[in-house]
């Protein structure tokens, strides 16, 4: 339905002597708004995008000469894949991108990537050790002494995650240390791993979402929750503007990127009052609600990058 993009400023043009690409998309929803325009960006330069259902691939493993096979075909040699791979099958998907990867194809998001940033404690500990800001966090499963753990984030108010969470439904917000130990107290019924983090107060209710591409930030949106919701997702009913953000911010976002081995990611941050503080990096950021607030072609952007990635200019092409 609404893909046209006629209007939007900033549509790069294919570079003449870039050769046309062979390309293929994983994804489990070939009806999506992102789907749609990764198509219209890959057409519009030259190129072709097969829509592949990540779940019917199989798979032989072998030292030489690996395949991927579909609905009884062997598919031919793609030079990159664009995966959007679904939380439900993050381990079938990044084993599928892993075979594609050992047959010497690109992809825009590295099987590593995407199991890191999937993995919200990994995720933690990878930006850690990169030194990326982000609120003060924690994490457990059946804690005995729920007022330490209470204490390593510098107690209450206090942000309880369930591990599992996606857009935003396991998030509490825990006022008091009395609402925390029982938030805790309910989690360690379901014996599941949680986080704990101190609560970015002067975020008020906002965050902002940073699309990277290939090392840039392209675009950038400020996300707000319904009214009296600490939560900015989308999905429990916000709204988004553009934004102008701060080179440290820009900085952050590319960082965070980077340590998470991603070519193309959604990287969500908080403005603390001392610095941007990364909550989560996405491998499959959607395109509606960036597009839709940049007014730019970020399919377009993406597909200019993987050209740049697995068909640069020949020497010849350069001296011109
Ligand atoms: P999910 O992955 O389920 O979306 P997030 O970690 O992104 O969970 O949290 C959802 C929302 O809750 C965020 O977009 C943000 O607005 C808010 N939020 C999360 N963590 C904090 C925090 N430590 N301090 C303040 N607000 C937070």
């Amino acid at each position: 339905p609404e893909l046209s993009f006629d209007s939007y400023r900033d549509t790069p043009r294919l570079k003449k002597h870039r050769r046309a690409l062979r390309l293929a998309i994983l994804t489990r929803e070939p009806g999506n708004y992102s789907t749609g325009r990764f198509i219209e960006a890959a057409e519009a330069r030259g190129h072709t995008l097969e829509v592949i259902d990540t779940s019917r691939c199989y798979m032989n493993i072998r030292a030489v000469g690996g395949e991927v096979h579909y609905d009884g075909r062997r598919l031919p040699h793609y030079d990159a894949v664009i995966p959007r791979i679904g939380a439900s099958i993050t381990n079938y998907g990044t084993a599928v991108v892993r075979q594609f990867e050992s047959m010497g194809t690109y992809s825009l998001a590295g099987s590593e990537g995407i199991a890191m940033s999937r993995d919200k404690l990994y995720a933690h500990q990878v930006l850690a050790r990169h030194r990326i800001g982000m609120p003060t966090t924690a994490f457990a499963r059946s804690p005995k002494d729920s007022g330490n753990l209470i204490q390593l984030v510098g107690g209450a108010p206090l942000v309880l995650k369930l591990l599992e969470s996606t857009q935003g439904k396991g998030v509490v917000l825990a006022e008091t240390k009395k609402a925390a130990e029982s938030v805790i107290s309910a989690f360690r019924g379901l014996k599941a791993d949680f986080l704990v983090q101190s609560f970015v107060k002067e975020a008020a209710g906002e965050d902002i979402r940073c699309l990277v591409v290939g090392g840039k930030v392209v675009a950038a949106m400020r996300r707000r929750g319904a009214p009296d919701d600490f939560r900015s997702n989308l999905h429990q009913g916000g709204t988004a503007e553009p934004v102008r953000i701060t080179r440290t911010e820009r900085d952050t976002a590319v960082r965070a990127a980077r340590a998470m081995k991603l070519d193309l990611a959604g990287v969500d941050l908080l403005r603390g009052e001392d610095g941007p503080k990364v909550l989560e990096v996405n491998s499959s950021p959607g395109l509606e609600g960036i597009e839709k607030v940049s007014h730019k072609d970020i399919a377009a952007l993406v597909l200019q990058h993987i050209e740049a990635k697995v068909a640069p200019r020949s020497p010849r092409s350069k001296r011109k």
